[in-house]
């Protein structure tokens, strides 16, 4: 594609792409494909020979846009959020021009001074101190990164060298709360502590981590010989964003020499308002720190900041020196492929930049106050409603719910039933977008307030439809 086609074809999407964004709440939030659809209508070979974008583009339109969900409907109250915004849309659009790779200082001098410098930003800003970032793809990677290096620093970095063979390798453990996000799950299988060794950490009645568990639990591994490496805490947990007291964790850490990672990929955000601050309490203590600008930040995925204290350690785990890999300016810069999994790196600083400057971290904190605000009001009508009950207490942007008419005395099992129907129920009308999670048997159906162009006015309709579709639901 010569330069000219280039253009008049980049003019078109880019008119295409302001239309979507502007029209994107007329289509169903969820598309209605059956599995194997969307596969049974493209080519079964890779083309022999090349095909003119028109030919492309009209597929992608016929084929592919009526299989996609719309993560950035503005009835997205599914999972948690995966926002984005036209700044960060324009800076991906950059990146992907300039198709660079930013392992190293040299491979892109500006992209790893940006990301160093966006990073300080946002430390600073979530009131993170004595920390240093990097980004990385995801929480997932974060987290295994985290975990990797506690694992390097438990062993006194001989893991790295003599693998399982070394000294405490197979006797180290990893704590989390029952409620933990199955990347760490993940984490603990791939960085080779095994997950037997993995102990799920129950939870308190406001699902947060019941320190006093974790405290025996440690105390007993102790005793049979074990090395309590790593405790993996959460800002914010999946199902009904629970937090734990990190104030508490922390000095327990301390006293025993693990490492502690705190996982707030989602409600990370909310740490940028002062009034909210407090669920951060005892951050300090934390030895690596992640959460996902890509979830609630307007910068569309992939973007996860990662903070490590102990940089060192962070270096010593990840670090190899290939001759192919030696530039003259090693000794002066950072080269952030010494700082995760992969040698390759996306320029993601840039997409970081675009939006806080765009927004400014106080349209920034308008836009979350908004959506915490909105999941609050909703929370109040629910508590006052009749048929329905608010099961948790709205936290950060996350409403937990469900449909119950006392009068008809349902059986839990009919309960979790009927609150199934409704939410196929309300998700079937392609308005708006919800999910749902079980906890201690109680199937919640959980709405999440977090897209860019999501209004009150539309959390409102999203509960008009749960009132609407619960009339004749038993
Ligand atoms: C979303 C989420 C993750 C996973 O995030 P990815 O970036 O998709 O890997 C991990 N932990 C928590 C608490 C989350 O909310």
């Amino acid at each position: 594609m010569d330069p000219e086609t280039f253009r008049a074809h980049a003019h078109e999407l880019v008119d295409w792409m302001a239309d979507y964004l502007a029209g994107v709440e007329a289509r169903p939030v969820v598309p209605t494909v059956a599995p194997g659809e969307v596969a049974a209508q493209l080519g079964r070979r890779a083309p022999e020979h090349g095909e003119g974008f028109e030919a492309i583009f009209e597929d992608f339109e016929r084929i592919i846009m009526p299989g996609m969900t719309h993560w950035n409907h503005p009835g997205w109250f599914a999972y948690f959020p995966a926002n984005h915004s036209p700044p960060s849309i324009l800076a991906e659009l950059l990146t992907a021009t300039l198709g660079a790779q930013c392992m190293s200082w040299q491979t892109s001098p500006a992209a790893t001074e940006l990301e160093q410098v966006v990073m300080r930003w946002l430390a600073e800003a979530c009131g993170l101190v004595g920390m240093t970032g990097v980004i990385q793809d995801t929480a997932s990677t974060s987290t295994l990164v985290a975990l990797l290096t506690a694992r390097e620093r438990a062993t006194l970095h001989r893991w790295g060298v003599e693998g399982a063979a070394a000294e405490g390798a197979d006797r180290l453990v990893v704590y989390a709360s029952a409620q933990a996000h199955s990347s760490i799950d993940k984490g603990v299988k791939l960085a080779g502590y095994g997950l037997d060794r993995l102990r799920h950490v129950p939870t308190m009645p406001d699902d947060s981590m019941d320190v006093a568990a974790l405290d025996v639990m440690i105390a007993e591994d102790l005793a049979r010989g074990l090395i309590p490496a790593c405790v993996v805490a959460t800002i914010g947990t999946t199902s009904c964003c629970g937090v734990d007291p990190i104030a508490e964790i922390g000095p327990l850490c301390a006293r025993h020499g693990i490492w502690l990672h705190v996982d707030a990929a989602y409600a990370g955000s909310a740490a940028l308002l002062p009034e909210h601050r407090h669920w951060f309490a005892g951050l300090e203590f934390a030895d690596s720190y992640v959460f996902n600008p890509h979830k609630w930040l307007l910068v569309n995925f992939d973007c996860s900041a990662y903070f490590v204290r102990d940089v060192d350690a962070l270096r010593h785990t990840f670090q190899t020196s290939p001759e192919y890999l030696r530039t003259t300016h090693d000794d002066e810069v950072v080269n952030l492929r010494d700082w995760g999994v992969q040698l390759g790196r996306r320029f993601r600083a840039l997409k970081l930049w675009f939006v806080l400057r765009s927004y400014g971290l106080e349209g920034l904190r308008a836009m979350l106050r908004d959506h915490i605000q909105w999941a609050q009001e909703l929370g109040d009508q629910l508590q006052a409603h009749p048929t329905f009950e608010l099961l948790s207490p709205v936290r950060f942007g996350l409403v937990c719910l469900r449909w119950n008419d006392p009068t008809l005395n349902l059986s839990p099992d009919d309960l979790n039933a009927a609150n199934a129907a409704l939410l196929a129920r309300v998700n079937a009308t392609g308005e708006v977008y919800m999910t749902h999670t079980v906890q201690r048997g109680v199937y919640m159906i959980r709405l999440s307030v977090g897209q860019w162009q999501t209004q009150r006015a539309h959390v409102q309709r999203a509960f008009e439809l749960l009132c609407r579709e619960s009339k004749g639901l038993v």
